[in-house]
């Protein structure tokens, strides 16, 4: 197992530190933002000294919809200027499509990725799509694999990164047996790059975060059977914008997530077979969706009220969900857009 520990950028403040900062400002929180960029991805994580990690970048094109809600929320809700470390979950556009642009626009001090492979099969341009990517990198991204550990500067509380997945290979199968192992029903083998994405499990005190790109459904099983070493999840990013081809019951339920929250968009994921994974999770209290899935009915996904957007693309404000982990990592918010209502959440390891 190699062991980094990232570069902090620190901003360091004095005591009576005002109890309105923003994360960027040092307030002590751990905050999550779920960036809605219409069914791709980007979460942006920034630790409680500031530190700033992107997770995946969103659609390129568009007129730069993608990269201005990224900007905007590094600005604007933030309150930073630049990223620490920018991560590639793997080598589709809805998740590497800004990269090379915000890079453009501000500094990025760090890349991760899973390493860059020679040809993407489903990809016949991707030497060429790559290109602008490697120039921003300057051919020196950081290759990822499964075991890395980070432990990030905090004030405080721990804060641990583990890769979990990363290019079709999981952390080693340790921990309490899967009481759903003999359940898992592989599915043919999936050749694209969603199955090679990073699975990122971040560690906050007793809050613990899921993050796995698109990962699908056998390398899903293969982390979690027959012993499922990540335990049981506080907030899990819905898998691969709710798709059934991920999601896999015995990947879910071994979780069992308190708070899922679906980057989806209005015609993409949000899938009612990863609804009623979902909801068979005995301790998930609630499930927020970026974006309405605009082929179900009310009742087949979320209530309104934990759906950000409710419009087609075409005339959607892109409002985010954001979590708010307490410096103490015992408890986390999560709201939808900057006014939305928190609702409060207990990181499970606090209750016992
Ligand atoms: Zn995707």
């Amino acid at each position: 197992m190699r062991c980094f520990v990232f570069a902090a950028c620190l901003f360091v403040l004095g005591a009576g530190v005002c109890p309105l900062l923003s994360a960027g400002e040092a307030d002590g929180t751990l905050d999550i933002y779920f960036i809605d960029v219409e069914g791709g991805a980007a979460t942006l994580i920034v630790t409680p000294v500031g530190e700033s990690i992107l997770i995946d970048s969103g659609y390129p094109d568009y007129n730069g919809r993608d990269r201005d809600r990224i900007l905007d929320t590094l600005k604007n809700e933030a309150k930073l200027d630049h990223l620490d470390h920018a991560v590639v979950t793997h080598w589709h556009l809805d998740h590497y499509g800004n990269h090379a642009s915000l890079a453009s626009m501000i500094p990025i001090d760090e890349y991760w990725d899973r390493g860059i492979p020679d040809a993407l099969k489903e990809d016949k341009k991707f030497q060429e799509r790559i290109g602008a990517y490697r120039a921003a990198t300057q051919n020196k991204s950081n290759k990822l694999s499964a075991g890395d550990v980070f432990e990030l500067d905090t004030k405080g509380t721990p804060l641990k990164i583990t890769v979990v997945t990363a290019s079709r290979e999981v952390i080693a199968n340790r921990g309490k047996p899967n009481p759903f192992a003999d359940q898992n029903e592989p599915k043919p083998k999936d050749e694209s790059d969603n199955a090679s994405s990073l699975g990122i499990l971040l560690e906050f005190g007793d809050f613990r975060f899921l993050c796995c790109g698109d990962l699908t459904w056998n390398v899903e099983a293969k982390l979690v059977t027959p012993n499922n070493p990540l335990g049981k999840i506080d907030l899990f990013m819905v898998t691969h914008h709710g798709l059934p081809f991920s999601n896999n019951p015995v990947f879910v339920k071994a979780i069992d997530p308190v708070v899922a929250v679906m980057c989806n968009g209005p015609k993409k994921g949000g899938h009612p077979t990863t609804i009623a994974t979902l909801r068979s999770c005995p301790s998930l209290k609630h499930l927020y969706q970026l974006h309405r899935n605009v082929a179900l009915g009310a009742d087949e996904q979320t209530p309104p009220k934990f759906i950000a957007n409710s419009e087609p693309t075409v005339n959607c404000e892109g409002i985010g969900v954001k979590t708010t982990v307490a410096a103490n990592g015992t408890s986390y918010t999560v709201q939808i857009g900057q006014a939305g209502t928190r609702n409060v959440y207990t990181s499970r390891s606090s209750e016992h």
